[in-house]
């Protein structure tokens, strides 16, 4: 169970109790972020954005013998309007970084990027003209998946990382009401 989530267990003078078992109801005490941040974290949806080898690896990761739907996020979309975590699998190239950046940005809010690999996160061996040094130079990214290429099992643990990270956000969002008029915060 989360550490956010407390068991309140209620009970009156009426109701024995014995141990850890208790008569009566359980209510579970939490918040509307706490809830959010676990079903966010427990159902990413990666966006389709192989680059170049280590694709192959993310490939596998989602087909059978290593089941990435065990954390809910084998529904890979090939729409950034339908997807939440960007998997940059493979180098960028200069020419690549513009179209990234563009696709980045029409994924909704909230959205977590994964750079996948050494030439995702560093370049890599392409230490070149043609080739961005960093994914973090075009785009915000929140895990590091080391490796040339890092094997199906390090990009899973990569995003259990990124589920932590997320539970751990949860006040990072807040809803808030606007006044139609105005357009301001409406204090409750
Ligand atoms: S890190 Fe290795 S496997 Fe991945 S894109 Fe670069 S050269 Fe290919």
């Amino acid at each position: 169970m989360p550490r956010r989530i407390e068991t309140v267990v209620l009970h009156d003078s009426t109701t024995p109790i014995i141990g850890d078992v208790q008569k009566g109801g359980n209510v579970i005490l939490t918040t509307v972020d706490s809830l959010l941040a676990q079903a966010r974290a427990n159902s990413l949806w990666p966006l389709t954005f192989g680059l170049a080898c280590c694709a192959i690896e993310m490939m596998s990761a989602s087909a059978a013998r290593f089941d990435l739907a065990r954390f809910g996020s084998e529904a890979f979309r090939a729409s950034p309007r339908q997807a939440d975590v960007m998997i940059i699998a493979g180098r960028l190239s200069k020419k690549m970084a513009p179209v990234l950046r563009q696709i980045y940005d029409q994924m909704p809010e909230p959205k977590w990027v994964i750079s996948m690999g050494a030439c995702a996160s560093s370049g890599g061996v392409y230490n070149n003209y043609a080739i961005v040094q960093g994914a973090d130079q075009v785009v915000p990214v929140d895990v590091y998946v080391p490796g040339c290429p890092p094997s199906p099992d390090a990009l899973i643990y990569g995003i259990m990382k990124l589920q932590e990270k997320i539970k751990k956000e949860s006040g990072r969002y807040k809803i808030i009401e606007l006044n139609p008029r105005t357009n301001e915060e409406v204090t409750v």
